[in-house]
């Protein structure tokens, strides 16, 4: 079971706080109700938000978070997402929002290991989401991971480049963090989002294509 390094992290810390563990067992129940698997992304994602959006009311997080629009070097990373989103982000493909077929199929190639992504090049690891404004296309719908992603050092440093990965300062999201983590502990199939957007599309393609070539 793949899990987002952030989101584990935060789990770590407070995993021998019985409240805590009594907080993710809550909150693993609400989103396992959820059968339909874009409500249930959606659901989660509302919940991040409402969580990230309490923070920001603190004009110190606001005034110290240096992530701006256009600022893109964490959508060059390789992102975990659960199979549920990767439904979802099918479907804003299917809806017409473009992305690059040839820098997915590239990116799907390293499967889910963080090691070969890097060794990619900068250009080819940008998420097929990112538009020619370096600005996400589906950010309504972008996955929960790239929801609780802020960073308080300089933005300089985010960059990943020829494998060197620069130490920044993020912004604690434990609250939004432990919604991350009860979504992706419910996963058996969560992975690299190019590798599972991948092979939903393609699945998806067969079932469309497979009753016309029996016709034939
Ligand atoms: S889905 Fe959007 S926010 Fe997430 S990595 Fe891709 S472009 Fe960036």
């Amino acid at each position: 079971m793949i899990m987002p390094a952030i989101a584990t992290r935060t789990y770590k810390i407070f995993q021998e706080d019985s409240s805590f563990r009594k907080l993710i067992k809550r909150m693993t129940q609400k989103i396992s109700k959820i059968s339909d698997p874009i409500k249930k992304a959606k659901y989660v994602h509302k919940k991040i938000n409402e969580e990230i959006e309490s923070q920001f009311k603190n004009q110190m997080v606001d005034k110290l978070v240096q992530c701006k629009k256009g600022c893109s070097a964490c959508c060059h990373s390789q992102v975990a997402i659960t199979e549920s989103e990767a439904f979802l982000l099918a479907q804003k493909v299917d809806e017409g929002y473009g992305i690059d077929f040839e820098r997915l199929q590239i990116q799907a190639m390293a499967g889910n290991s963080a090691k070969e992504f890097f060794k990619l090049s900068y250009e080819e690891r940008a998420c097929v989401f990112l538009n020619d404004s370096n600005q996400c296309s589906i950010y309504e719908d972008r996955p929960s991971v790239c929801r609780t992603n802020y960073v308080l050092s300089d933005p300089v440093n985010c960059e990943i480049r020829d494998g060197e990965s620069p130490s920044v300062q993020l912004l604690n999201t434990f609250s939004a963090d432990s919604w991350v983590y009860s979504y992706f502990k419910l996963g058996n199939n969560n992975g690299a989002l190019a590798f599972l957007l991948q092979r939903v599309l393609k699945e998806k393609d067969n079932k469309i294509r497979f009753p016309l070539s029996k016709e034939l």
